[in-house]
């Protein structure tokens, strides 16, 4: 039995298979296509949507490791990576050459393939996802052959769900490495709502707890090189704002971080003057310095299950003042808090900040908590802003929201029927979201 990183996900594969080449995986795929089986890559199962679900056959990519190769222009440089490589193993391998992403992620779990399958992302108003970053792919496609996807084909399958075939390898676009100061601060949930608190700090995201009108912010800004920071040790442990958040609730209530996410939904009231409390004690050791990768590194702190939308950027204020008024008029708090980020306008086809400038708003609901009646609020108010759910995360979304959302859906059909004309990639959750 396959389970995702939720528990929320499962599936019985009729096979498992571990190629360790790329002849290995075009095997897999033209075996599979003989016996009518479906195929279906995975990497880390961090998704909490049912995108690597099947009952045809998982292919594991966790032989495809490493960094193979830099290239790119003098001044552009890029690097090529294995799919299975995970997103901690990239940054390491990056900092080792002096080199980085751009826009770095802040989980260190999830492969390369699956970041790139559903566009994983981290905050900045002028950052990408992983898939902005992407300057080719090499995949095996329906057919079992290896192909180079051409440059036309590029903004269908650098977010792809899967759907055109197993990504074998990529070459991403770094930049050279350099390192940041990372400032954590309380605020008025106003001020996070406000496009001047962006505008100050591009690289920022801010974590809300609806009722308790406080939102923890914390941005990075980067530090000439060989800066004396002057931070003490102390310091540079300081403890990003969602684990700080979900460990200070447990601590109030004296149980467990998953124990204390789950009262705070029934005895919130009490909680919220200790929980500010604690914001604001927290918030006092503000600063850490280093590579962006390692200071904004977002171990969880509990596991939950999450929906996360793409708004137009323009939308936030209104999107989550909405979102904030429904969770709390209906009693519902969310036990961890609301996570507020940004993100530049993605060429993409399939990507939801495709074409748009975008404000993630993420909420969490822990492990052993009636997610639903939180969850299916948050599709309602966020899919009336104009939201696109992330690929990874619970919706409900349908193909019908695709197709308006999504002006670019006929050429990845084309693209589609092209790499996987036989649909030996389909699968229900994809059938949901893209059609047959
Ligand atoms: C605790 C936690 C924190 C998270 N934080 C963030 C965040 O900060 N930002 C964000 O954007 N997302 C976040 N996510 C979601 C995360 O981005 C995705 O779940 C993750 O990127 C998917 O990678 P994976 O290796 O786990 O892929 P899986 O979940 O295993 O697969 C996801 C999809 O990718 C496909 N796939 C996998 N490998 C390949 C391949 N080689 N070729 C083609 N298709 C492939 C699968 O078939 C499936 O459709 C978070 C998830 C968790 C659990």
């Amino acid at each position: 039995m396959w389970t995702n990183w939720s528990g929320g996900q499962q599936c019985r594969p009729i096979a498992t298979v571990r190629p360790l080449d790329d002849s290995g995986v075009s095997a897999v795929v033209r075996r599979a296509a003989e016996r009518g089986q479906t195929v279906r890559p995975i990497g880390a199962g961090h998704s909490f949507s049912a995108l690597a679900v099947t009952d045809g056959v998982h292919v594991d990519l966790s032989a495809f490791r490493g960094v193979t190769g830099i290239g790119g222009r003098p001044g552009r440089p890029t690097v090529r990576v294995r799919a299975g490589t995970t997103v901690g193993e990239l940054h390491e391998e990056l900092a080792s050459r002096d080199l980085a992403l751009e826009a770095p992620l802040e989980l260190a779990a999830p492969t390369v393939g699956g970041a790139l399958a559903v566009g994983m992302h981290g905050s900045g108003t002028a950052h990408g996802s992983l898939s902005a970053a992407v300057a080719g792919l090499r995949l095996v496609d329906g057919r079992g052959r290896l192909r180079d996807v051409t440059v036309a084909d590029l903004d269908g399958a650098r977010t792809s769900l899967g759907a055109l075939g197993i990504v074998v390898e990529a070459e991403l676009a770094v930049v050279p490495a350099g390192r940041v100061r990372v400032t954590r601060a309380p605020r008025p949930v106003e001020e996070v709502l406000d496009p001047a608190f962006w505008a100050e700090h591009p690289v920022a995201e801010a974590a809300v707890f609806p009722s308790a009108g406080t939102a923890l912010t914390r941005w990075a800004e980067p530090l000439p090189e060989h800066a004396d920071t002057g931070d003490t040790d102390e310091d540079t442990e300081a403890e990003e704002p969602e684990r700080s958040l979900g460990v200070t609730v447990a601590g109030a209530t004296g149980r467990t971080a998953l124990g204390g996410a789950v009262v705070v939904e029934r005895a919130l009231p009490r909680l919220v003057p200790r929980f500010n409390r604690a914001v604001s004690r927290l918030a006092r050791r503000v600063s850490a310095t280093g590579p962006m990768h390692r200071v904004l590194s977002s171990p969880p702190a509990v596991r939950y299950e999450q929906t996360e939308w793409a708004l137009p950027r323009a939308a936030l204020a209104e999107g989550a003042r909405e979102l904030f008024a429904a969770l709390t008029d209906d009693h519902l708090e969310v036990g961890l808090p609301v996570r507020l980020r940004v993100g530049a306008p993605e060429s993409g086809w399939l990507h939801p900040s495709h074409d748009r400038p975008t404000a993630w708003v993420a909420v969490r609901v822990p492990r052993g908590t009636d997610h639903a009646p939180v969850l299916e609020r948050a599709y309602r108010v966020l899919r009336a802003h104009g939201g696109r759910p992330h690929w990874a995360s619970r919706s409900d979304w349908t193909v019908e929201d695709t197709a308006r959302a999504y002006p670019r859906l006929p050429d990845f059909r084309r693209v589609r029927d092209d790499y996987d004309p036989d649909r030996v990639f389909a699968t229900p959750a994809l059938a949901a979201v893209l059609g047959d």
